[in-house]
């Protein structure tokens, strides 16, 4: 079996503030200072985002869709240009999913303990996509930290439906450890299952945790079990992996799910919400999320945020001017909009940081939530 643990990779624990833990993970395209958040790139673009606006967010590591790119263009060609980075103009860190996330939630899936059969949505082609697919396809891609290809339960899920995906997940994280040609520039994630059932989480954890992997995910979240169940799960996951190695929450989330996961220790990020949201004229501000299709915008005058530093609040465009360009269904409306949900989130993970780093998170989340539903509820 390959060396899993990859040199190019360190995780260094700077402070804690309660659960919550500020560090640095090292990584062969620069360092990330955590706790971070993972703009989604899903085609090897974040949608509506140059590189340079990414980066000007404060964004240091993104993420990219492996069963996206390896079927258009296909991880053959990527690798030829120069892989991921080069490809997409991203100097930074990138990590790619596996791909078993966006396979799993395909209709008239078939799977089994090889892997997952489906059908091609681009070229109506059969595939299998197993873990030792899924790792040669990150393998060509190039990304800094890949996935394990694990199976992500459903949600709700019975106990023995959880527990098949437990079983299954720790058969295929030996066969990607296995199938990994490149641990020395590519760090593999494990990825801990189990659904809302601590046993199985537990029993996961422990599997992965004895292959001293250089990073760990907690999977099957966010996948529409709702706030509440989501601490509960992460809150009693996040502590069951080790202190010295990176933490990724998958998937997730709203800024409360954030700042409450930070708060259970946990370190990396990653959501299409700030993207996605951008879109649909759906902002966050300091105090709560709002809508700027909504009429009362029509001559609102005021930036998104008149406390964001983004360039799309500092730049001078009012709320009614991108209520306007909404109307007018300008793309211009998706750019700005996605540079300040993007900025938002950055800035949210940068100033939990700080607290950490002066030993005060618990006065820092109290202050944000408070902050954040002062206007009531989100306008939708
Ligand atoms: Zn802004």
């Amino acid at each position: 079996m390959a060396a899993p643990a990859a040199p190019a990779f360190g995780f260094r624990l700077e402070a804690r503030s309660g659960a919550a833990r500020a560090g640095t993970f090292s990584t062969p395209h620069g360092p990330v200072e955590t706790p971070t958040f993972m703009p989604v790139g899903t085609h090897g673009a974040v949608k509506a985002m140059t590189p340079d606006q990414v980066r000007a967010t404060g964004a240091q590591m993104i993420l990219a869709n492996t069963y996206h790119l390896a079927l258009r263009p296909g991880e053959a060609l990527v690798r030829k240009l120069g892989g991921l980075h080069r490809f997409m103009q991203w100097s930074g860190p990138i990590l790619t999913d596996s791909g078993g996330f966006q396979v799993f939630s395909l209709p008239g899936k078939e799977l089994s303990d090889h892997g997952v059969r489906f059908r091609n949505e681009v070229d109506g082609t059969t595939m299998e996509l197993t873990p030792e697919r899924s790792i040669e396809i990150q393998n060509a891609l190039g990304a800094d930290v890949i996935m394990a290809f694990d199976e992500c339960t459903p949600w709700p899920a019975s106990e023995a439906l959880a527990a098949t995906g437990v079983r299954r997940t720790l058969d295929w994280i030996e066969r990607c450890v296995r199938a990994h040609a490149r641990p020395d520039d590519q760090a593999l994630f494990g990825i801990v299952q189990g659904s809302v059932y601590p046993e199985l989480r537990e029993r996961c954890a422990a599997a992965l945790v004895a292959l001293d992997l250089p990073g760990y995910a907690i999977g099957g979240v966010s996948v529409g079990e709702g706030h509440e169940l989501l601490c509960r799960v992460t809150e009693h996951a996040a502590p069951l992996l080790p202190e010295q190695k990176p933490r990724y929450l998958m998937g997730v989330g709203l800024p409360e799910d954030l700042v409450a996961a930070i708060g259970y220790g946990i370190d990396l990020f990653d959501c299409v919400i700030p993207t996605r949201y951008a879109r649909s004229a759906s902002v966050f501000t300091a105090r709560g999320r709002i809508r700027l299709t909504n009429r009362r915008y029509r001559r609102d005058a005021y930036p998104i945020d008149t406390s964001c530093g983004c360039s799309a609040c500092r730049g001078g465009f009012s709320r009614a001017y991108l209520h306007h360009l909404f109307a007018a269904n300008e793309i211009l409306s998706a750019i700005l909009c996605s540079i300040h949900n993007v900025h938002f989130y950055e800035s949210l993970v940068a100033s939990a940081r700080r607290a950490i780093l002066a030993g005060r998170f618990d006065d820092w989340r109290t202050e944000f939530l408070v902050g954040y539903g002062a206007a009531g509820a989100a306008e939708d």
